[in-house]
């Protein structure tokens, strides 16, 4: 087994020295604010035990490129934006994608964290991780001022939505007159310290995690929703910061619909549509944001639930200033090839054609 690591590691250096080095392209990070990152987990212990071996391969040379070695070898190199590798920690991520968003949503602006990924590439494990470290960030008096942080965590599956700090009450999203999106009966609870923000992530994450070891649990066909809402109570005109750590559905499921029952396909072709806009949305404001056109950019944010949700991040006539990042996860073992393209295809799409994004 050992040998057979070795062999695989061995070939991907060499294949590395007959690849094409990418083309550069010039990025700025100040130009727009869209982070895109992918992080390649480690292979865990029952993977490596039971033989699976490792095809994707982030290079070390920090040039923000992913190898794929799949079994024909076959090899496809991807430019995901900025790439974290098996041996980064989620602080390292967390540095510089998601504590930009906090000063920022401190402020009164709206900052919007993602993991993306097949079942089991680590979204739960990097967002848990992230969770952490901004409950840490937000009360360790650093940020000036005195603010009132409140936080709801629901869950969207299709077009119901269910409240996870209130036993999974269902709740309805309606556009009230003056057009925002209003969760209505939604519960939102008030945070006096990072141990309040633990136990209210504590509670919602066991709601969510029916049954996490297999492919189909429940928190693999749902986007899990984490709002922090942050008040400024010396200011009556200043809107709320609203700082979001989404936990996005499974990609997998934009695949295998063959497989599957009648309500099961429709499930997916549910989050296959989500997951699709939710790109278009984001290409939408980077767009938007490197031409800097007076003209309002169409950004397709009604085609579904997850984006009317996150209206005031995608509506081009809400004036909340947003800062967005979106974490690409992927489980580097041989066996998940097909959703690890996938995965890193759309990260490469996040970040546009001409890569305007910072890597
Ligand atoms: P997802 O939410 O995408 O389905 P999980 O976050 O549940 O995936 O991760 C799948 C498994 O991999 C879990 O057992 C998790 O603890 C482990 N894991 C994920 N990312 C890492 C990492 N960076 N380091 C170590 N273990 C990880
Ligand atoms: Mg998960």
């Amino acid at each position: 087994m050992e040998q057979f690591l070795l062999d695989n590691a061995a070939r991907h250096q060499l294949l590395i020295s007959r690849l094409k080095p990418p083309k550069k392209t010039k990025v700025t990070y100040e130009a727009s604010n869209i982070t895109v990152a992918a992080r390649v987990r480690p292979m865990l212990e029952h993977e490596t035990s039971s033989g699976q071996v490792v095809a994707v391969y982030p290079r070390v040379d920090d040039s923000g490129v992913v190898d794929l070695h799949d079994l024909r070898r076959v090899s496809s190199t991807y430019t995901p934006g900025r790439v974290f590798g098996p041996n980064d920690p989620t602080e390292s991520i967390y540095e510089s994608t998601v504590y930009p968003l906090i000063p920022w949503a401190w402020e009164g602006n709206v900052g919007t964290f993602f993991a993306y990924g097949q079942t089991g590439s680590g979204k739960t494990f990097s967002i848990g991780g992230i969770e952490r470290l901004v409950a840490e960030a937000l009360f360790d008096g650093t940020l000036p001022g005195e603010r009132t942080i409140h936080a709801a965590f629901f869950e969207l599956a299709g077009n119901s939505a269910f409240d996870l700090l209130s036993s999974r009450a269902s709740f309805p999203i309606l556009e009230d007159n003056l057009g925002r999106t209003q969760l209505v009966g939604i519960r939102e609870h008030n945070v006096r310290n990072k141990e309040d923000l633990l136990a209210f992530t504590e509670e919602a994450n066991k709601l969510r995690q029916t049954a996490p070891t297999t492919k189909n649990d429940g928190s693999s066909r749902s986007h899990g929703i984490c709002r922090i809402r942050i008040e400024d109570p010396s200011s009556e005109t200043a809107g709320d910061g609203v700082l979001y750590l989404i936990d996005l559905a499974g990609s997998e499921a934009a695949r295998d619909l063959a497989s599957h029952s009648s309500e099961r396909m429709k499930e997916t072709r549910e989050i296959n549509i989500s997951l699709s806009v939710l790109k278009d949305c984001i290409r939408g404001i980077a767009d938007a944001d490197s031409t800097k056109s007076s003209k309002k950019p169409y950004i397709p944010f009604r085609q579904s639930m997850l984006t009317k949700v996150l209206k005031h991040v995608f509506d081009p006539l809400e004036s909340r200033k947003c800062k967005t990042t979106v974490l690409a996860c992927i489980n580097p073992s041989l066996l998940d090839t097909g959703a690890s393209k996938n995965t890193l295809r759309y990260a490469e799409m996040l970040c546009g054609p001409k890569s305007a994004l910072s890597r």
